[in-house]
């Protein structure tokens, strides 16, 4: 599909509106040839004939023609504006979809301030086509047409004397338009860019202000408000120089049609009516050549528009639900079959960018069980998570969840049944209930609260001046990191879920919190398989199963007196944090 196929699916929807506006557009061309030849008849049969009968029926006709134009200008602009605003909005949702459709790997390559570009400067110039570009052409060509003919009735040899033009137009046009287009590209690349600098400047103004770098930034911000500025002076300045080109072909025809029309009525071959006529059809045919420059300019904003967007819309999600999985009842249900928290990881690897983020991963899990996971930062834990969730699609080897692989289950149902604390926690602006039981809107109120009382946020959320109805900002502004880290994780254990995920959760709080939520956890539903990513060895001591990584590899695995028993890296870990290995654990490992 092209991107201009792709857009006129949108059109297509309003296409009978659109069809009536131009029929109106039609009749008011029509109508715009009658007061020019009125005009006329007033020279030669009122002025100079002296029938001064007609005056008056005349400038009724005149009074009635221009109401008439005026009511139906008003209709034709509000059938133009409701079509234009209703492509706006299907175009607008479908994006957006498409959006939430796209996986992890899109994101990461993906600026912010790109993709609000995409949804805002871009579909605007799509809304001006729509709204003001397509009828001005289709009417300005019509009056062409139109004063032509009427030219032509009045002396076809003037009329084809003012055709001379039309080569010259179009060539400026065609020219006009191959010069303006990078133009525009540029502008729109250097549009987006500025926006992307200014998003992720707001978003991280925290670290522009703890690291004093507000001048730096102002510098940087000079640099892309520069660079914007002068590629749309340069794009106008494209533009600008053909402004006088139309502009002269305009005038040529007043010129024409002063020399040979007046040479015209000399010779007696038309009336000085009939040159007040032809006069009066003068800025019909002006009209359109003076907009020319102004509808390449905007049809090439708009052309260019519709390919970015369509470029970032085409880009198709590479993890997605399979074909055969059925299909939700609605849109985004996500409320399906519940499965069992069994994982099995085998031979799993995972390459990004040519390079092992993790490999040969293999390990089984049954329902119910916990499994700690232990390494050095960036060995590949919270991949293996995203690579459970189907964040990314392992390169080699099988995910599997209830004995089945992932990539054949319905995405968002195995979604569904994991419930994930992550590493980066994101707070929605909501109230704290509402981040709470973000999984599940319907859920009551005491349901929450228990949530937030496992998570051991209760206490906290009740302490703030709404309690649980405190609207928290875009980054949970004005709470702790441990709050926000027990919010999220309030969060996660209210999808009641087969799998739960608690990536690096308990990390910003005290111990003897982490020692309470680990007493609420072990009493979550039995069935409900935990993973716990931590540095501390207490969050993971009691795990059924730990993990130890490096280098993207599980290089130790056991339980806790297993590992320490083995003296490899986690006893090196557990006497780093805890002095000593207690003597009767070492003592295993000289027995095995
Ligand atoms: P930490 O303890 O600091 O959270 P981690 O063990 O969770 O670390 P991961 O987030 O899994 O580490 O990342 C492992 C490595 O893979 C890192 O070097 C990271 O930069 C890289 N990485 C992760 N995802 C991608 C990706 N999609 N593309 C390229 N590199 C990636
Ligand atoms: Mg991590």
């Amino acid at each position: 599909m092209t991107p201009m196929k792709w857009f006129y699916g949108f059109l297509k929807k309003y296409r009978k509106l659109m069809i009536c506006g131009l029929f109106l557009t039609t009749i008011i061309a029509a109508l715009s040839i009658v007061n020019p030849y009125i005009s006329g008849i007033m020279v030669d049969d009122v002025i100079v004939a002296g029938n001064y009968d007609l005056l008056p029926k005349l400038i009724a006709c005149l009074v009635a023609i221009t109401l008439l134009t005026c009511v139906l200008r008003f209709l034709y602009l509000l059938m133009f504006e409701t079509a234009s605003q209703g492509v706006l909005y299907d175009m607008r949702s479908t994006v957006y979809k498409k959006l939430l459709e796209e996986d992890f790997n899109f994101y990461s390559k993906k600026r912010t301030g790109d993709l609000m570009s995409r949804q805002t400067g871009d579909m605007d110039a799509i809304r001006h086509f729509v709204a003001g570009i397509i009828y001005s052409v289709y009417q300005n060509v019509l009056l062409f047409a139109f004063a032509l003919v009427m030219i032509f009735t009045v002396s076809p040899k003037l009329a084809l004397c003012m055709l001379v033009v039309l080569p010259f137009t179009a060539i400026s046009t065609f020219k006009q338009s191959k010069e303006v287009k990078p133009a525009f590209q540029r502008n729109r690349n250097c549009f987006s860019s500025l926006n992307a600098f200014v998003q992720e400047n707001i978003s991280g103004n925290r670290v522009v202000k703890a690291f004093a770098k507000e001048e730096f930034e102002k510098g940087k911000f000079q640099v892309e408000n520069d660079r914007f500025r002068d590629a749309q002076i340069k794009g106008s300045r494209v533009w600008m120089k053909y402004v006088p080109v139309f502009e002269i072909l305009a005038y040529a025809l007043t010129v024409v049609l002063m020399l040979y029309g007046g040479y015209m009525v000399i010779q007696g071959e038309v009336t000085l009516g009939d040159l007040v006529k032809v006069n009066g059809y003068l800025w019909m045919l002006n009209s359109p050549l003076r907009m020319a420059g102004w509808w390449v300019n905007d049809i090439q904003n708009f052309i260019t528009s519709v390919e970015k967007i369509y470029a970032t819309y085409s880009e198709e999600p590479k993890v997605r639900t399979p074909r055969f999985a059925p299909k939700p009842e609605k849109e985004f249900d996500y409320s399906r079959e519940k499965l069992r928290g069994e994982v099995e990881f085998k031979d799993v690897s995972y390459r990004a960018d040519d390079e092992d983020i993790v490999k040969d991963i293999s390990f089984k899990v049954a329902a119910g069980q916990t499994v700690g996971i232990i390494g050095s930062t960036g060995s590949g834990k919270s991949t293996l998570m995203n690579l459970l969730c189907r964040f990314y699609d392992a390169t080699t080897g099988q995910v599997l969840v209830n004995g089945t692989d992932v990539r054949d289950l319905d995405l968002y149902n195995l979604r569904d049944n994991i419930g994930m604390a992550m590493q980066d926690v994101f707070l929605f602006s909501d109230t704290v209930e509402g981040n709470i039981a973000y999984g599940r809107p319907d859920c009551s109120f005491d349901e929450v609260k228990k949530a937030a009382i496992m998570a051991d946020a209760n206490h906290f959320i009740n302490a703030m001046p709404d309690g649980y109805d405190t609207i928290v900002g875009e980054r949970g502004m004005g709470l702790s990191g441990g709050q926000k880290q027990r919010i999220s994780l309030a969060r996660a254990l209210l999808k009641d879920p087969s799998i739960l995920i608690l990536d690096d959760t308990t990390s910003a709080v005290d111990m003897e919190t982490e020692s309470y939520i680990q007493k609420q956890l072990k009493s979550i539903k039995e069935g409900c398989t935990v993973f716990i990513i931590a540095y501390r060895i207490s969050s993971i001591k009691d795990a059924d199963l730990i993990l130890v990584m490096d280098g993207g590899r599980i290089i130790e695995r056991g339980t806790h007196s297993e590992l320490l028993a083995k003296d490899g890296y986690y006893a090196k870990a557990f006497r780093n944090q805890y002095g000593e290995i207690p003597e009767e654990l070492l003592q295993k490992k000289n027995i095995a």
